[in-house]
């Protein structure tokens, strides 16, 4: 029997759901000051889902004073560890409980497959909540090695009011990745979600009430980046920021920093990751479906994507025989179908950003071998995966994030040329090695400048382990592990002189 139910059984879902429309701050939804709001749309059938507050500064400044109230007067972050952790566990336990009208509340919004939405929100999501929820009774401080009339401690505090302003591609998962451990050190949280999906994050926030969260601790405020996200940014009783979105945004919010009070800003940015294929890899059905994931998981729309896949010739035949064999089985189509294997694009323009890369591809000279355009017979914001074989590392398309279903094809002869060209990019998020040669495996690991690689499998890693970009994909920041909740906290040195 299928661990999913049905299409028709998922379209009933949505249609009894209540669709959040209202910011929600302090403890209470309420509407933007303004009275502004903006139309909401599922991008897999161009329907309108309703209106959401469009949240500008003055909004903006009414979170940040009601997370700066709840954060002086201790309820949250003063409260004993323990304590912070049972409200962490409770989350986990209601986001499970809730998963299913989350994923489908999602799939809607974004035009994830709904197939993807529950594996993220029924197991990922609340692992982040509980692991850091177990943490936060687990930290301990450092006592210095100091002469015997002292006794210096170092201690870590929580750094106050963080703003958390987060992408569109994995909208419900990266809430979770950064208010986990922001609120597991007792932190407050003014969080933006991307205009595109704010409807999850909203109904966590009224799910992190009802486990006990103190009122002020999370605050979320839909609206658009130039008005919500940069008030954040400049916000001066704001103590950090972490973004997760695009290289250009990212800059910005260096600069808001600057501007204002030089907060600490954590930033996970693009990437143009590569994946190699040496001449001794197996082509087996791991390889290819790493392959396919790599490039096609999401849609595409996935910051670690690996859309330059880099092969060498002795096996470059063999390897796009199975990629494009798995390829054309790709089901593209309603989100809702649990048989679906890649939705729609975020919206109706990001599909027509993905289409003007795959023009530019075929005007440079890649071979295009499968996809190339948007699908046939399906209205919203559909587009077939594509494979484009002879990519040139020079192309634009193998320079900049394209953010769709897109994987292009570079061949190469031999380890050091493939090492070469996969280092040759702004971007140092991710990449993915295959070999049997542990010695080359190891010796690729260890020059390619970028947060996380993954050897003979596709992977970003999990809850335990760091994940975070080199060169342009990020900041010294790291989401996720213990390192997480690095962004979140302050050191401090107590000094105590002894008689
Ligand atoms: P984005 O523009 O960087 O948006 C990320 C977040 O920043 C959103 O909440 C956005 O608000 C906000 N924002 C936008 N402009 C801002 C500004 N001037 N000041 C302050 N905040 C601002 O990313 P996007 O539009 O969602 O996607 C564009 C590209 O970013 C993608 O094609 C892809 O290349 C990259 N991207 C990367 C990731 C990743 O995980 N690394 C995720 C998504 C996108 P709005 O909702 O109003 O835009
Ligand atoms: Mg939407």
């Amino acid at each position: 029997m299928s661990a999913y139910k049905s299409a028709e059984q998922y379209r009933m879902i949505a249609g009894r759901l209540t669709l959040p429309s209202h910011a929600f701050i302090d403890g209470d939804w309420t509407a933007a000051a303004s009275g502004e709001v903006f139309e909401n749309v599922d991008p897999a059938t161009g329907a309108r889902l309703g209106t959401v507050a469009a949240c500008d500064g003055v909004d903006v400044d009414r979170a940040v004073k009601a997370a700066r109230r709840v954060f002086e007067a201790g309820d949250w972050s003063r409260a004993a560890p323990e304590q912070r952790k049972a409200v962490l566990l409770k989350l986990a336990d209601l986001v499970r409980a809730n998963a299913e009208e989350l994923a489908v509340l999602e799939s809607l919004d974004s035009g994830k497959t709904i197939k993807d939405c529950l594996n993220e929100i029924s197991h990922e999501v609340p692992t982040f909540f509980q692991w850091y929820g177990e943490l936060a009774d687990k930290a301990f401080g450092k006592v210095a090695p100091t002469a015997e009339k002292v006794v210096a401690m170092i201690v870590k505090e929580p750094i106050g009011v963080v703003g958390l302003v987060l992408p569109w591609n994995f909208p419900l998962l990266m809430a979770a990745w950064k208010l986990a451990p922001a609120l597991a050190v007792g932190c407050s949280a003014v969080l933006k979600p991307a205009e595109q999906t704010p409807l999850s994050a909203l109904r966590l926030a009224e799910l992190a009430m009802e486990a006990g969260l103190p009122p002020g601790v999370l605050n979320v405020v839909p609206g658009f980046g130039e008005t919500a996200g940069q008030a954040i940014g400049r916000h001066n009783d704001i103590d950090a920021v972490s973004f997760t979105g695009s290289t250009e945004v990212g800059a910005y919010f260096l600069n808001y920093a600057s501007e204002s009070n030089l907060k600490p800003v954590g930033l996970e940015m693009g990437g143009k990751s590569p994946m190699i294929v040496l001449d001794d890899a197996d082509i087996d059905d791991t390889l290819v479906s790493s392959a396919i994931n790599a490039a096609f998981w999401n849609g595409g729309q996935n910051c670690s994507a690996n859309m330059r896949q880099i092969v060498d010739r002795k096996v470059k035949d063999a390897f796009l025989d199975r990629v494009l064999e798995k390829t054309r089985a790709l089901v593209v189509g309603d989100p809702l179908d649990p048989a679906t294997d890649l939705g729609s694009m975020v919206s109706a323009e990001h599909k027509e950003r993905v289409l003007s890369y795959i023009e530019i591809g075929k005007a440079e000279g890649a071979q295009t071998l499968a996809g190339g355009g948007a699908s046939e017979g399906l209205a919203g914001a559909f587009v077939d995966p594509t494979v484009f074989d002879n990519v040139d590392p020079q192309m634009r398309i193998a320079r900049e994030e394209i953010f769709g279903p897109v994987l292009g094809v570079i061949p190469v002869d031999g380890v050091d040329e493939a090492l070469a060209i996969a280092r040759d990019t702004d971007y140092g998020l991710h990449a993915t090695i295959f070999t049997r040669d542990i010695d080359k495996a190891f010796h690729l690991a260890k020059r390619l400048p970028c947060g996380t690689v993954a050897i003979n499998g596709f992977s970003e890693g999990n809850v335990t382990t760091p994940f975070g970009g080199y060169k342009r994909s990020g900041s010294m920041a790291r989401d996720n592990g213990t390192e997480a909740i690095d962004q979140y906290l302050q050191t401090k040195t107590i000094w105590l002189s002894l008689k």
